[in-house]
Order: C-alpha cells, then sequence, then structure tokens
C-alpha cells in the first residue's frame, strides 16, 4: 500500500507548494474511517483510495482534487458526513466529495445498453464540477485494474457498464490514456478469447519482421534531422481493444490494418509540427483521406493534433500524430490539463480548455459552426443542459426538460400511466405532483384506474406531450359532464309539463333546434347556451306561454363614485349588493369593486389615494351580478341535475358549469351564475347545502385573479 509520503512524493513532484498538512489529514482520516473494511482481494480498503489520488496525481491534479480521492468514499462506505468533511476540509472539498458520493449511488441503478447515452449524458450533466468527474473515472479505472478479484459474473456486469458509460465518457472530457486502458480492460474482461488471438498476432509479427517499431523511429528521426527539427518520437503498438474495434468496422483483417502501430512526434513549438508534418509527407507517401490537421481546427474538447497516415516501409501503413508538448499533455489529460501544475506553479497550459467555460459552454449555445463536425457533436452535448434524467423503478431513463414534474414523467411513460397518475414517490418518498424532478432521482407513479387528469395539472407540467393529453382528456371530460348535467335538466324541464325526456325526444328537439344530434343538444343545455324551457319550447310549444323577454341588465348602483367615474366588479371576489365593499381607482379601468374583506386588497396598501368608499343603492334592483360558487358533491347520477335545478327554482341563471376535480366519489364543480344580491346568493347556497350528497358549497373566490 502506498504510504502518505510516497503520495506527497508524487505530488510535490509537480507541486512544490502542495498543502502536505492538509493531505496528510485527509490521509489519516480516510484510514480511520476505512478502517477495519477490506476490498475483495483482502487487500485493506483504504489502499484503494490512495490508488485513486495517485493515478490522479500522474495527471497533474490540484490538491482538492487528489484530497477528494483520498476521501472519495468515506460519506458512502464509513460512517463520515458531508459536515464533518466541510468542517475539516472546507465547503470545496465537500462538495467534491459530495459529488462523487452522488455518481456513486447512481452506480447501483441498473442500466440498460439501449440506456448508456442517457446514463452519460446524466452522469456529466450532474457533474457540476468536472473534476468530480475525473475523480470518478479514476475510481473506476483503479476498480478495473483490479477486478480479477471480484466473481466472474460482477466482472462482466462492471466491464459491460464500463465499456458502455465510462469509456466513451472519458473520451469525452479527453482523458484519452484513461479511455484506451479501460476499454481494453473492459476487452480482456468481455472477449478474452479475441484479446489473446491479437496478442497472438503481435507476437508472431515480431517474429516475421523483427520489432518494426525502433526502426521506423529511426526513419521518422532522419527525416525530421534532415529539416533540421528537433523532437522527441515515440512509438507503439495499438492496445488490442483498439485494432480489434478497427477490425470489427472496416472488415479487414489484422495484416491489413494500417492501425496497428503508432507513433508520434513531439515537438517544441506549433512551427516545428508543420514541419515535421512536411518532412514526414515528402519521405512516405500519405494515404488520402486519413490526414487531419487538429491544430488548426482543435476539438472543443481542447484536443490538437496533426493527424497522417503514410506507407511507410515495405509499404506498411503507419499511423503519425504530430503535436507540441503542450498540446501533448492536453491531448491525453484533456480537461485534467486546466489544473495541473508544473514546477509548482498552476500550469498555465495555453491549450488546455478552461472546464468551468467548457461546460458553460455546452449550456450557451455554440456560435462558432465554422466546423460541422464539432457543431455536431456540440449539438449533442448541449442538449441535455436543460434536461434531467430520472430513472424508472425498473432502471430505465427517462429524459425530460428542467422543470418537468411526476406528472411529465408519467405522460413520458405512457398516455395511460399519466392519465391514470394519482400520486408519486421520489426516491421512496411520497411528493405532491408539482415537485420538480432532480437529476438522477428514481421515481414510481402511483395510479388509480378511476382518476381523471386534474384540470390544475396543466400548469404542473411542462411536456407537449403531458399538455395536450391532459387537454384532451379533460375536453372529452367536459363535454361528457355538460351532456350529463343537459340530461338532468332536459329531464326536470319536460317533467314539470309531464313529459318524458326520451331519446326520441330529444332527437327530435335537436333538429327543430337545427342541431346535429342529440349530444350536441343536452351539451349545450348542460352550458346553458339552451336552457331548459327552450327545450320544452321546441317540442311542446302549445304548452308555454311565452316566456317573458330577458330584461336588460341595468349596472348596479353604488353611491360614494365621483362624476364621471364608472365602476366594474372585480373578478377576484365579485361583490354583491348587501356585502360591504370598496372601491380602487385602477387607471384606465374606472373603479373597481371589491369586498371589503377581499385578499386581493392586500396589493394596495401602499396606495391609501386609490381607495374610495363605497356602498351599494339602498331598495330592490333587479340588476343581476355574476358569482362564482364552488360545490363538492357526491359523484352519483341525478345530483348535478338537481342543483340545477335548485338555482333555476330560485330564479338565479347558470352562466356556465366547470369541473375542476373529478375523484372517484366526489366531484368539484365550480358554478358561475348571476344572482341579485347576496341575500339571495344565501338562500340558493343554503337551499343546495340541504341536499344530503352535498359536501360543501363555498362562495368562490380568487385573490389571484385580481383585475
Ligand atoms: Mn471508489
Amino acid at each position: 500500500m502506498i504510504d502518505v509520503d510516497d503520495l506527497l512524493d508524487l505530488v510535490r513532484a509537480y507541486n512544490p507548494q502542495t498543502d502536505a498538512d492538509l493531505i496528510r489529514e485527509a490521509y489519516s482520516f480516510g484510514l480511520a474511517a476505512h478502517k477495519g473494511q477490506f476490498r475483495k482481494s483482502g487487500e485493506p480498503y483504504f489502499s484503494h483510495p490512495i490508488e485513486v489520488a495517485a493515478l490522479l496525481a500522474e495527471v497533474k491534479l490540484d490538491d482538492a482534487t487528489i484530497i477528494t480521492a483520498l476521501l472519495h468514499d468515506t460519506i458512502e462506505d464509513t460512517g463520515a458526513t458531508y459536515k464533518e468533511i466541510d468542517t475539516k476540509f472546507g465547503d470545496e472539498i465537500a462538495q467534491l466529495v459530495d459529488g462523487v458520493t452522488k455518481l456513486t449511488n447512481l452506480e447501483l441503478s441498473s442500466v440498460e445498453t439501449a440506456q448508456a447515452e442517457n446514463f452519460r449524458k446524466l452522469l456529466l450533466a450532474m457533474s457540476k464540477d468536472v473534476r468530480v468527474l475525473l475523480v470518478k473515472l479514476a475510481d473506476r479505472l483503479h476498480n478495473m485494474r483490479t477486478i480479477k478479484s471480484m466473481p466472474g459474473d460482477k466482472q462482466r456486469k462492471k466491464a459491460h457498464e464500463t465499456m458502455e458509460i465510462y469509456a466513451p465518457l472519458a473520451g469525452r472530457v479527453g482523458m484519452q490514456y484513461i479511455r484506451d486502458e479501460l476499454e481494453d480492460l473492459c476487452f480482456a474482461v468481455l472477449n478474452p478469447d479475441a484479446r489473446n488471438s491479437i496478442m497472438r498476432r503481435f507476437i508472431t509479427l515480431r517474429a516475421e519482421t523483427g520489432n518494426l517499431i525502433p526502426v521506423i523511429i529511426e526513419d521518422i528521426g532522419k527525416a525530421l534531422a534532415r529539416h533540421d527539427v528537433l523532437a522527441q518520437v515515440t512509438g507503439r503498438e495499438k492496445r488490442p481493444y483498439s485494432i480489434w474495434r478497427k477490425m470489427e468496422e472496416t472488415g479487414q483483417g489484422f495484416h491489413r490494418l494500417s492501425d496497428i502501430y503508432g507513433f508520434r512526434i513531439i515537438t517544441k513549438n506549433e512551427r516545428d509540427a508543420y514541419i515535421a508534418l512536411g518532412a514526414v509527407h515528402q519521405r512516405w507517401k500519405a494515404i488520402p483521406g486519413r490526414f487531419k490537421d487538429y491544430i488548426s481546427q482543435p476539438k472543443t474538447n481542447g484536443y490538437r493534433s496533426i493527424q497522417t497516415t503514410v506507407s511507410g516501409r515495405d509499404a506498411k501503413r503507419v499511423e503519425v500524430q504530430i503535436r507540441t508538448h503542450e498540446m501533448h499533455i492536453v491531448a491525453e489529460s484533456g480537461v485534467a490539463a486546466h489544473w495541473a501544475y508544473r514546477d509548482g506553479e498552476r500550469f498555465k497550459n495555453p491549450f488546455a480548455v478552461d472546464p468551468f467555460h467548457w461546460l458553460r459552454g455546452l449550456i450557451d449555445g455554440f456560435e462558432n459552426a465554422e466546423n460541422p463536425n464539432e457543431y455536431l457533436e456540440h449539438v449533442k452535448l448541449e442538449m441535455f443542459q436543460d434536461q434531467v434524467f430520472c430513472f424508472t423503478p425498473k432502471g430505465a431513463v427517462i429524459n425530460l426538460p428542467r422543470g418537468a414534474t411526476p406528472i411529465d414523467f408519467a405522460y413520458a411513460i405512457h398516455t395511460r400511466i399519466g392519465d391514470s397518475c394519482v400520486g408519486a414517490k421520489i426516491d421512496g418518498k411520497r411528493v405532491p405532483l408539482w415537485t420538480r424532478l432532480r437529476n438522477g432521482q428514481s421515481v414510481e407513479i402511483i395510479r388509480a384506474d378511476s382518476q381523471r387528469p386534474q384540470p390544475s395539472w396543466e400548469d404542473m407540467v411542462v411536456t407537449g406531450r403531458a399538455k395536450s393529453a391532459i387537454r384532451r382528456s379533460l375536453r372529452d371530460e367536459h363535454k361528457a359532464g355538460h351532456i350529463r348535467l343537459g340530461a338532468e335538466i332536459a329531464r326536470v324541464a319536460l317533467g314539470k309539463i309531464g313529459k318524458k325526456a326520451t331519446d326520441k325526444a330529444l332527437s327530435t328537439a335537436a333538429k327543430n333546434m337545427g342541431l346535429g344530434s342529440k349530444d350536441d343538444l343536452l351539451a349545450q343545455i348542460g352550458t346553458t347556451q339552451v336552457t331548459g324551457n327552450d327545450l320544452a319550447m321546441a317540442l311542446y310549444p302549445e304548452l308555454l306561454k311565452k316566456s317573458e323577454v330577458k330584461g336588460e341588465k341595468p349596472a348596479a348602483e353604488v353611491v360614494g363614485l365621483k362624476e364621471g367615474q364608472s365602476h366594474i366588479p372585480a373578478k377576484c371576489c365579485k361583490p354583491l349588493p348587501g356585502e360591504r365593499i370598496v372601491g380602487i381607482i385602477a387607471r384606465g379601468r374606472g373603479v373597481v369593486v371589491h369586498t371589503i374583506d377581499c385578499d386581493a386588497l392586500e396589493a394596495y396598501e401602499g396606495e391609501p389615494d386609490n381607495w374610495i368608499d363605497l356602498r351599494w343603492t339602498e331598495g330592490m334592483s333587479t340588476a343581476t351580478h355574476n358569482t362564482t360558487i364552488e360545490i363538492i358533491m357526491a359523484n352519483d347520477a341525478g345530483v348535478l341535475g338537481r342543483i340545477c335545478t335548485l338555482i333555476g327554482e330560485h330564479n338565479a341563471n347558470i352562466a356556465d358549469i366547470h369541473f375542476t376535480d373529478r375523484k372517484p366519489d366526489f366531484y368539484r364543480i365550480m358554478v358561475d351564475m348571476q344572482v341579485r344580491n347576496a341575500t339571495h346568493m344565501m338562500h340558493i347556497r343554503t337551499a343546495i347545502e340541504a341536499d344530503a350528497d352535498i359536501a360543501s358549497v363555498i362562495r368562490y373566490r380568487n385573490p389571484k385573479n385580481n383585475r
């Protein structure tokens, strides 16, 4: 096991100013926290965090990242708490450790291959600080290096997950060496036969041709010398997995592949890089279509390099990468290069991308669309920044826009699930349906088949899919409700004159009134566009006296207005004669009349000059006033009809009825009606309340609906 001095030596080599005391403290803290825990290999558990820290020291990362690596499993696996780490090591480190813990928790959810892309996005989206992701990648690399001590099925599961998720992620943040090694470690677990056969091929090839690598390095060195370029040339056999992938992609056999060897020319400066390219192309033939200049057009993750493939010795194809030393660091360690230290200084590598800037850039949109590939890559990344990714109980990932609620989630799975949603659990806890979902949460929808979408849901959802499904359902529901109500009103209206509302009678009436069908007629009666009286008239005009002409509606008089002031009732409280009122001068709209106890008045407390004392004119007025009552009633045939009849018997008009809530046993409806005054309203209310099937009747007020 690496001890703390070994680790400090590693760190001091690139960062003499390191806070050794803090690293020692983190080491002791982690050692104590993991005391008594062992890895599958039998080693003390703490050997793992130290190795992860050492891996990150190799990329020359800052103290905060090294300490986070030492502590990365303490919150998850030991008694240590966020608060403890915050107190001892500060909030930067506490937040980093917390971030790694969250990513670790996600691992516990099983992931199907088809979900891999979403899962990668989720991990990126959750890693607000890229250092969290870097620690997680190093963690995974060490776990994969030591995977042999796991049971076989677990090895395959982890290798699969790593191949699908972590290796591509390492590539995305530009940590190429981690990506290559992860892929090869997975390859060894997932397809050992294929890997062995490639290894054997290398051995045969070396036996046939000798080791070509030093020979080619020398050739390249000579070509460079002729152009006076001093550079470091290296060569290597490519990793078995990368050869395997090429063979699969191109369908070519091992011998025909050009990608068996890779060579690298590291120059002192950019000018030399281009001279080196010229030297290589002059000496060997370039293979068309294999030349890429990522120095003049770097990738978004900061990668810069010239890549070319040439036809080398014995017509063997050889891939060559050319770049400067600084570009090389970025090419190998990607965004990590930003934190890298050299000689005790935060090493300002001009090619390192600022990771915060990089992540933010994904959000802000991409102005520089010169390189279409880069743009595409960018768009793919950008898409998830305003999204959240949540899990179904079975581990599938559902991808939603930010601000989405469990209702959006339910509709994203299936319309039927959305329609019948009655509640939700997030990470096992009951939550209100308006709760905004966050990344990585596991969401369970609670359903009841009798449930219907609620009008209030429309304001809770953000996805178009949920919105249109809710509207469609409400429209159908609304109409069905009106038809039911219309049927009741029709029954009562015709009953009064001793007739029955048979299907035949209703169809005839619809035809007489020029309406499409019986249901259209009933819906119109239900919405009071057609009255019960109209219906009776259409069928039995001889039985009815002409109904009296609707009296025109004189404005209700209030006392206290100044000359020329006009008044309108406030929509929030809809005041009625008999109630205490007050007027608020609203510029351009005259005087708005509120009841004295209206909550909306609070908004005007600071403007006493705009308040006017008003009272209703004494005496009887025939004018009617709009008001709304909210009724909670049993879901029972006939109740609606009785209510409408009661209201009609009290000589009030129903302007509209809407359903706001439909539970299996109860309905909540709002009835807009016209009454003469407060007493009139109270009589109606009392009459309705007296019905055994009515749970409550309240005067509906909506302070938000202020005017
Ligand atoms: Mn770990």
